[in-house]
């Protein structure tokens, strides 16, 4: 049987040239003959290694093993030839001027080596194909959170229900407490017989891959490596957030077949009002009462923020509706790590009262008055 430069490397079919590389390093310094002095069975695991990377590590090569196995890097290989044979050998039937001779057979040191590849889909346990996926779909989560948290951020868990990995196989669909049984298809041989045109020969079994063992099915997700129900995903809300947002949780999304990676999941967040707080851009809005003293005299009040109370100080002759700006106490914006501004907007509360004190005290007021408040008041 053919050596496998994947196996040698230790690399998935699908490995990039980066994983591929970094195979390579590893492994050849391990059983480099300079490490290894006099360890003939090094040297012949470096010579392995070597000639693995020089196809592997080369992307014109490595396209020519992939679809036509070890046969293709000997020298002489002619590439188109190899691909009508397959075809015809497939079932196409040798086309006028296109036949092959003896001559062109001996190219081809074995067929086997050839058609090696020819018939390898990915089968999981008893001939069941895998889902093969790249990449799996991403998710959206709609999510309403309190404006105060929203601003803070906050780390939380929620529940979704969603296609997952199935927990008892991992996702491999094999049943991982039955262990490995004889492979129905080659009996175990690890090899199949197959007539293609004149030529019978043998070829690696592919649903075992050649080692003639073959998991069994596992019995939580029938094979299929997935299941639905409800998974448990931590998410972080980084402070800032703002209504429509969507914060990307990587990974979450919906999981790939083998080999793949997940899709991403996406919260889309909604904010709830608040009583007296809102945010506008980046700046937030907040109501706040003062007295009628505090309004005239002017004076120091307490606010809360987001991160602790900051005190203000309040002019001499505020008005209600007016707007004190503290700077830098608003909303974090996530994108520009900035933050806003604090508007307060003061709300002058009056007493409800019948003392006569306080009501002649209002008379006075009253009279301080530059003219009719109401004055220019007109539709
Ligand atoms: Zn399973
Ligand atoms: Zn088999």
């Amino acid at each position: 049987m053919a050596k496998d430069y994947y196996q040698i490397l230790g690399v998935p079919r699908n490995a990039t040239a980066k994983q591929i590389k970094e195979a390579y390093r590893k492994l050849s310094r391990k059983w480099h003959p300079d490490i290894n002095p006099g360890n003939k069975e090094a040297e012949e695991k470096f010579k392995e290694i070597s000639s693995a990377y020089d196809v592997l590590g080369n992307e014109e090569k490595r396209r020519l093993y992939d679809e036509f196995g070890e046969q293709a890097l000997h020298p002489g290989f002619d590439e188109q030839r190899a691909r009508q044979y397959q075809q015809w050998s497939a079932g196409a039937g040798p086309q006028t001027g296109n036949e092959w001779s003896a001559e062109d057979f001996g190219r081809f040191r074995s067929f086997e080596d050839i058609f090696g590849n020819m018939f390898e889909f990915g089968f999981g346990p008893e001939g069941q194909p895998f889902r093969e996926q790249a990449r799996g779909r991403d998710l959206e989560y709609e999510m309403s959170i309190d404006l105060i948290p929203a601003l803070k951020g906050f780390e939380t868990e929620i529940a979704m229900d969603k296609t997952r990995v199935c927990p008892t196989c991992q996702g491999s669909g094999i049943n991982p407490q039955a262990g490995m049984s004889t492979c129905t298809l080659c009996g175990g041989s690890g090899r199949v017989s197959v007539a293609r045109g004149p030529m019978q020969f043998t070829k690696t079994c592919p649903r075992c891959r050649g080692t003639g063992r073959i998991g069994n099915p596992c019995p939580t997700c029938a094979g299929q490596g997935m299941v639905a129900g409800v998974e448990r995903i931590k998410v972080t809300i980084p402070p800032g957030v703002r209504e429509g947002s969507r914060v990307r949780v990587a990974g979450k999304g919906e999981p790939a077949g083998r080999g793949g990676t997940p899709g991403d999941l996406y919260l889309i967040i909604h904010i709830r009002e608040h009583p007296f707080l809102r945010r506008e851009g980046d700046n937030l809005i907040m109501d706040v009462p003062v007295t009628v003293r505090e309004a005239m005299a002017g004076g120091t009040i307490t606010v809360p923020t987001v991160d602790g109370r900051i005190k203000v100080k309040v002019p001499p002759g505020s008005q209600s509706g007016q707007i004190l700006k503290v700077r830098g106490k608003g909303a974090l914006n996530p994108r520009t790590k900035k933050h806003g501004d604090l508007l307060i907007r003061l709300v002058v509360k009056v007493p409800r009262t019948d003392d006569r004190e306080a009501l002649e005290a209002a008379q006075k007021i009253d009279r301080l008055y530059a003219g009719d408040v109401r004055e220019g008041l007109r539709l």
